[in-house]
């Protein structure tokens, strides 16, 4: 069969789970890793595992405000004690505490050794040293104990855990200053298209403004990757293989978009033959079926559609996990929900649809709304849509009040007013 993208059908396309499944069994994680300063470890990608190295808190301590007692041989509900001394954060008390002495705590402050129970400040009365007690101690209570958080040994962080500002903290909390991470792995790209034009030169009719390149550099921004940006190539095989030969010895992971499809003018297919191997080029997915992977040398491909939707769409479902696995990161499964279908969708068997959606929630039960145009030039179908709907490939048509398997892009409702 003469390759073609036209029918919805074709034998020779991969399935998505399958092209996934070939990506990330194809690439290997970058090796090298570096020592950074904590803060500059933000949102970079976890090189070895992290066990604790002390327990959190170290120490004894006052969750409250108030007065550290014993209460090992005390019953009843009515209890004086003499208050001999205090216990600020980081100004221990130091003194011997007897039977029926009280120790004034700050929170935070270290709970002496002999006291079992803090009393809330405002749970007593104090006169001349004496504090007064009209309510029953629990033992331990308003105490925080050793390794109540993290205790010593344990596992912390994980190897390949992108690190946040939670994370951060914790490393603070455990005084890890530098921390190991990835080196970020360099991400090449460049747009072909004799239509396509750069910004701050005018455009006439039939040509357009080169949207993709700002579109990738857009979605690459949330990695822990560098980032390189190649211009624009014509539609010619000479021009791209050069610009293939660049751009796929200096990066680690290189993206094309347009030209991969089997027009006249699409080159990148046999320049990437010429040049590297190809795994695969057809993927059974609307939008997003001509899409070439491969290798240039130790360069990783991704041959992108030219249309912009198909670009973010085959971004989401296939880059996204390469350059996961290429930094170093844990892969999860992407979050899918199941939402009410709030009007009918037109679909044809044989590949699997991402179409552009809104979800929204009422009265707790979740419901989603197709866009009207789900073009694969239509960009602004993303810009209004909250979600994917994923219709796998041997889903027909599909109605009104069906349910629908929902990937929102954020887990966010509506517009605060
Ligand atoms: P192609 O895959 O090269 O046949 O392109 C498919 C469609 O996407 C055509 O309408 C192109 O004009 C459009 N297109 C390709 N590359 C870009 C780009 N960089 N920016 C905006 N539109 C593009
Ligand atoms: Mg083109």
């Amino acid at each position: 069969m003469k390759d073609s993208c036209f029918n919805e059908f074709d034998p020779n396309a991969l399935n998505v789970e399958d092209a996934l499944g070939v990506i990330l069994q194809s690439i290997k994680t970058k090796k090298t890793c570096e020592s950074v300063k904590l803060k500059s470890a933000y949102k970079r990608v976890l090189a070895k595992d992290i066990k604790a190295t002390k327990d959190i808190p170290n120490y004894k301590n006052s969750a409250m405000d108030g007065y550290a007692v014993n209460i090992t041989e005390i019953s009843g509900n009515n209890f004086v004690f003499n208050c001999i001394g205090e216990s600020f954060a980081g100004h221990p008390f130091k003194g011997k505490v007897k039977p029926n002495n009280a120790i004034k705590v700050m929170t935070g402050a270290l709970v002496p050794d002999a006291c079992n129970a803090v009393i809330m400040k405002e749970m007593v009365k104090e006169k001349d040293n004496m504090i007064s007690v009209r309510s029953k101690i629990a033992k331990n209570q308003n105490i925080r104990f050793p390794g109540e958080d993290i205790k010593k040994n344990d596992l912390v962080l994980s190897k390949g855990k992108i690190i946040d500002e939670i994370d951060i903290g914790i490393l603070a909390s455990l005084g890890e200053s530098d921390v190991y991470v990835y080196t970020k792995p360099l991400i090449g790209f460049f747009s072909t298209g004799d239509e396509l034009v750069s910004l701050g030169n005018p455009v006439i009719k039939s040509q357009v403004y080169d949207s993709n390149r700002y579109l990738l550099h857009g979605l690459l921004q949330k990695y822990p990757v560098k980032i390189r940006d190649y211009g624009v190539v014509k539609d010619n095989m000479t021009s791209i293989i050069k610009k293939l030969k660049k751009a796929s010895s200096e990066c680690d992971l290189l993206l094309t978009t347009g030209g991969v499809s089997v027009g006249d003018a699409d080159f990148v297919r046999d320049a990437l033959n010429k040049l590297g191997k190809i795994n695969f080029w057809k993927i059974a997915v609307k939008p997003g079926r001509p899409l070439a992977y491969g290798k240039i040398d130790k360069c990783l491909f991704f041959g992108l559609p030219g249309n912009p939707v198909s670009v973010v769409v085959t971004f989401n479902l296939f880059v996204d996990a390469a350059i996961k696995k290429i930094s170093g990161q844990i892969i999860r499964r992407t979050l899918s929900l199941e939402a009410k279908l709030e009007s009918d969708i037109k679909k044809r068997k044989g590949r699997k649809e991402y179409k552009r959606g809104v979800l929204s929630v009422d009265k707790g039960k979740l419901f989603v709304k197709c866009l009207g145009s789900q073009g694969s030039n239509i960009l602004s179908s993303l810009k209004n849509a909250n979600c994917y709907i994923e219709l796998g490939e041997s889903i027909n048509s599909i109605n009104k009040g069906a349910y629908v398997k929902v990937i929102p892009f954020e887990l966010e409702s509506e517009y605060y007013d």
